[in-house]
């Protein structure tokens, strides 16, 4: 198993390149497959998506997390049910990454000082500054990411963005994004500013394919899933929402707006 080393942290590589870090006798968003978890007192999970607490239900410790994404982390399938407009979403469309064994939450991050808010990946997301290190969940993606799948999950890009942009502003030599690689400050400053370049770009270009006289919803995720070289049911569905992040936020800046026509949700520009 990948392991790496920095100061008082060990960050394991764990299922879907999740990082999984020990710190004393903590452990965040735990997704290992295997226990590797001796000592281990809490369990502390940044967001309520099942890639970030695989493991949660098989160690004996205390469960944090955010808040308002409890919920998710008791019982997964409430997130399916968010992805298919609150019916339920048949396990078989589901992301692998979403699909997990729930577990019980006894505290939320948000009574702990070191836990900093982070929402735009979910509406909840929290970050942990722990000594010198931010343990940042996927409020912050890799580059090869962006490089490799176009657009990537993320229910608010402004919100998105706001925390970027607060990430820079905390005091830390290490950045641990959910997936990928660890970075120094000079590197994770580079990273958290090509996230938001990425995000600004797809901003622009979901406005670009909306003209004067209107496009279907359903055609616009179309052709972003054309644009991004999305062809499966399984990640179209996970499409939808950062599509929807990017109009909502559009229509709150009074640059689109939206009709209906012939029965279809049309968005057109002001
Ligand atoms: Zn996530």
């Amino acid at each position: 198993m990948i392991q790496l080393k920095i100061e008082k942290f060990t960050i394991f590589k764990g299922r879907f390149g999740v990082n999984t870090v020990l710190w004393k006798d903590a452990v965040f968003d735990p997704n290992v497959g295997r226990n590797v978890y001796d000592g281990v007192k809490e369990v502390f999970i940044t967001h309520g998506h099942a890639d970030h607490f695989g493991d949660a239900h098989f160690i004996r410790a205390k469960v944090i997390a955010p808040k308002l994404e409890s919920n998710m982390v008791e019982d997964p399938t409430i997130n399916w049910r968010g992805l298919f407009n609150w019916a339920f979403l048949p396990e078989d469309f589901v992301t692998p990454y979403f699909r997990g064994k729930g577990v019980r939450v006894d505290d939320y991050a948000e009574n702990y000082p070191f836990c900093i808010p982070l929402p735009g990946h979910t509406y909840a997301h929290v970050g942990y500054l722990v000594e010198n290190a931010l343990i940042a969940g996927d409020s912050v993606y890799p580059v090869e990411y962006w490089r490799e799948f176009g657009i990537l999950y993320y229910t608010d890009p402004e919100m998105m963005i706001e925390s970027l942009y607060r990430m820079l502003k905390l005091d830390w030599d290490y950045l641990i994004p959910g997936h990928g690689e660890v970075f120094d400050r000079r590197e994770g400053t580079k990273v958290i500013r090509e996230n938001i370049r990425m995000i600004e770009e797809i901003d622009r270009t979901i406005f670009s394919l909306i003209p004067e006289e209107g496009i279907r919803e359903d055609k616009l995720v179309a052709e972003m899933a054309e644009l991004m070289k999305v062809r499966n049911v399984k990640s179209i569905i996970v499409l939808r929402p950062p599509i929807s992040g990017h109009l909502s936020c559009l229509y709150r800046r009074g640059l689109i707006k939206a009709e209906e026509r012939e029965g279809y949700v049309v968005w057109r520009r002001f």
